[in-house]
C-alpha cells in the first residue's frame, strides 16, 4: 500500500497584542515597548510629553507624529483613565472623587485645601485586608489591589478638575487600603508621576502613610518619599487590640524601621495617633506615647477619632483632646492635631464607596437630600489614622 503523505495548509494566525494603557507605563517601560517593535527611542519622551504636558490623549492630534505611526500607535497603547462617577464638595472646600476601577468597583479619592497647599489623599487598594478596628474601610475585606494606572488616573483625573491656575501640591496614600500590601503598583505610579517628562511630580511631596508592613518599609526611604506610620496604640497591648497587624510586625520592629527612615533620609517620621475615647486618649496614654516615640526625629499627629457607624468608638471631647495635646507639648513633642474637614460629603473613608455600590440610585440626588438620608455623623477623611 502506497501511503501518499498529506500536508496541510496552515493560515498564519496574527495575534494581535492587546494595547497597553499608557498611565501604567514608566517612561522605561514605553522605551522598551517602542524599541521592541522597532522604533525610536525618543517616541516614549515625545508621548508622554503630548499626555502630561500637553493634556493630549487623543493620537490623532499628536501632530509631530506621522499618520502611520499614529495607526500603530493605537493598536498599541490605550489611553484610559478611570471615570469619576461621583464629585462632592464640602462647604469647607474639601472635594471627594469616587472612581470606577472596573468590576464594578470604586475607590475614593479626596482634596483637602489648607492655606498654602492642596493635598491629594490617594486610595491604593479597594477594602483592606489590615482590619484596623476603628477603620471604615477596614470592615471591607480586600477586593482588589488597584494598578498603577489607576493610581496615576485619580491623580490625573483629580488635577483636571481643578480649577485654571490650581495645582496639587502634595500627596498622601492615606485613602482607601494599606499602600505597601500593593507595594510594586504603588511605587511604580509615584515613579511615573515622579517622571521630569510625565508631571515632575516631586517625591519629596509624596507620603505614604503604614499601618505597619516592616519588611516593606524600606521601599519608602528607598524611593525618597515621606514615612507616615498609623500608630494609634502606646505599647504593644493596645496597640495589637485596634491594629491586627501589631501581632505579625510588633512595636520593637516598626519603630526600628522609623528609626532607619530617620537616619537615611534625614526627615521626621509623621506618626498618626487617632484618640479613641477611654481607649487610647488618656493622659497616662499621652505620656506612654511619648517615651515610646521620644527617640525618634518624628511629629506626632493626633487625631480625635471620627464616629461612624458601627464603629463601637467614641470620640473623646475637645477638652481630652486640648489635655491630651498639651500634656505632650509640654514634654517637647512637635504635636499637629488634625482639623475636622469634609463632614458634609461621607468623609469616612470608604463610606461613599461603601453607599454608592449599595445605593447607586440614590446617588443621583444632590449631596445634602443624601446626607439627611443617611443621618451622617462620621467626619474622616482618612482611613490611616
Ligand atoms: S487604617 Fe489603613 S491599613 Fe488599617 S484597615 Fe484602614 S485602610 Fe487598612
Amino acid at each position: 500500500m502506497q501511503i501518499e503523505s498529506q500536508t496541510t495548509e496552515t493560515t498564519p494566525v496574527s495575534v494581535t497584542p492587546t494595547p497597553r494603557n499608557f498611565f501604567a507605563l514608566t517612561l522605561g517601560d514605553l522605551e522598551t515597548l517602542f524599541k521592541s517593535s522597532g522604533k525610536e527611542k525618543f517616541r516614549a519622551q515625545q508621548i508622554y510629553k503630548w499626555i502630561y504636558d500637553k493634556n493630549v490623549t487623543d493620537p490623532d492630534q499628536m501632530s509631530n507624529l506621522s499618520k502611520d505611526f499614529r495607526i500603530e500607535l493605537k493598536n498599541m497603547i490605550r489611553f484610559d483613565l478611570p471615570n469619576v462617577v461621583k464629585h462632592l464638595k464640602s462647604k469647607d472646600g474639601t472635594q471627594k472623587f469616587l472612581f470606577d476601577v472596573g468590576d464594578g468597583k470604586t475607590v475614593e479619592s479626596v482634596v483637602i485645601p489648607a492655606e498654602d497647599r492642596q493635598t491629594l489623599c490617594i486610595s491604593s487598594e479597594v477594602g483592606c485586608n489590615m482590619a484596623c478596628k476603628f477603620c471604615f474601610t477596614g470592615k471591607q475585606k480586600l477586593q482588589k489591589r488597584l494598578t498603577a494606572d489607576q493610581i496615576v488616573g485619580q491623580f490625573l483625573q483629580v488635577q483636571r478638575a481643578m480649577p485654571e491656575g490650581h495645582r496639587l501640591t502634595n500627596i498622601v496614600f492615606m485613602g482607601m487600603g494599606e499602600p505597601l500590601d500593593n507595594s510594586d503598583e504603588v511605587f511604580k505610579a509615584i515613579e511615573i508621576l515622579n517622571s521630569p517628562w510625565g508631571t515632575n511630580f516631586s517625591r519629596r511631596r509624596v507620603t505614604v502613610s503604614t499601618s505597619g508592613i516592616v519588611p516593606e518599609m524600606h521601599k519608602i526611604w528607598e524611593n525618597k518619599t515621606r514615612l507616615a506610620v498609623s500608630l494609634n496604640g502606646y505599647d504593644d497591648d493596645s496597640r495589637t487590640s485596634i491594629m491586627p497587624i501589631n501581632k505579625k510586625y510588633p512595636l520593637k520592629d516598626l519603630l526600628k524601621a522609623c528609626e532607619v527612615y530617620a537616619k537615611e533620609t534625614g526627615e521626621r517620621v509623621t506618626f498618626e495617633y487617632v484618640l479613641l475615647k477611654g481607649i487610647t486618649d488618656q493622659l497616662e496614654h499621652a505620656e506612654k506615647l511619648f517615651h515610646l516615640t521620644k527617640h525618634i526625629p518624628c511629629k506626632i499627629n493626633i487625631i480625635p477619632f471620627n464616629e461612624h457607624p458601627g464603629s463601637g468608638f467614641e470620640r473623646p471631647s475637645d477638652s481630652q483632646v486640648m489635655k491630651f495635646q498639651q500634656l505632650l507639648i509640654g514634654k517637647g513633642a512637635h504635636v499637629l492635631l488634625r482639623r475636622t474637614m469634609g463632614r458634609d460629603i461621607f468623609a469616612a473613608c470608604g463610606q461613599l464607596r461603601s453607599e454608592f455600590e449599595s445605593h447607586p440610585q440614590q446617588m443621583d440626588t444632590s449631596n445634602s437630600k443624601l446626607i439627611r438620608t443617611l443621618h451622617l455623623k462620621s467626619n474622616s477623611l482618612s482611613s490611616h489614622t
